[in-house]
């Protein structure tokens, strides 16, 4: 199972749970949710989990419950990117905020002085944002179309036939290269005599630390989520 499925699996308001449930008792009503509307299937079909042993619902449950306690920021920056959880987002930014105020550099705690606090979030907030970008958005794909693969010219005539590789401009997301130019200006909104030479010694890569951070305690809950789970997560 994929992360994204085991995630949507979970969410209270997903309608996988329902179809999970209706795979396993046919003859239950539970497509219905408690309003008694029914329930659409559109995220993810029963059919996509393996019913019963691992993978099923309550293994998915389990896990996750696991990660929860190892991995937290993880696993809610997991929600934000898969799920689109407006809480998990906010939970994560949070947490983020806190990591941004304790490892800040002198230099930008000393420019950003008694806004520091809210630079900090904002930051935090740019940084969730960037990570939680997806290929499925068009404007955020790559000129690979999203793909992260392009077609190595080069051994596709020695092969003679179609040879792919890792498409060198997004190194494989499939995402347009984000550039610090918007975190720039946001907080420039807050420290007008921010100049962009200082932001590009003291804040960017401050700012690019925060992105990484987040895509390490993402790859830390996927691990441990697909260690408890043994999950065949790609
Ligand atoms: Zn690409």
């Amino acid at each position: 199972m994929r992360i994204e499925h085991a995630l949507l699996a979970s969410s209270p308001k997903s309608p996988s749970i329902m179809s999970m449930a209706v795979e396993t008792k046919p003859q239950s009503n539970l497509c219905t949710d408690h309003t008694g509307e029914m329930q659409d299937r559109r995220v993810v079909r029963a059919s996509q989990s393996r019913s019963g042993g691992k993978g099923g619902y309550t293994d998915v449950m389990f896990a996750l419950g696991v990660t929860q306690s190892r991995e937290a920021q993880g696993l809610s920056l997991l929600y934000a990117k898969y799920n689109k959880d407006p809480k998990e987002r906010e939970a994560a930014i949070e947490r983020l905020a806190q990591f941004a105020i304790k490892q800040a550099p002198k230099l930008v705690g000393k420019a950003s002085g008694r806004q520091m606090a809210r630079c900090m979030v904002l930051l935090a907030k740019l940084a969730v944002d960037d990570f939680c970008r997806t290929a499925d958005v068009e404007r955020a794909r790559c000129r690979c179309g999203g793909t992260g693969k392009v077609y190595d010219l080069v051994a596709t005539k020695l092969a003679g036939h179609a040879v792919e590789k890792t498409c060198q401009r997004c190194h494989g997301t499939g995402l347009k290269p984000m550039t610090s130019a918007p975190a720039f200006k946001v907080v420039k909104g807050l420290l007008p005599e921010l100049s962009q030479p200082s932001w590009n010694r003291n804040w960017q890569r401050f700012f690019d630390m925060l992105i990484s951070h987040c895509c390490q305690d993402a790859s830390a809950a996927e691990s441990v989520l697909g260690r408890v789970s043994r999950c065949d997560m790609i």
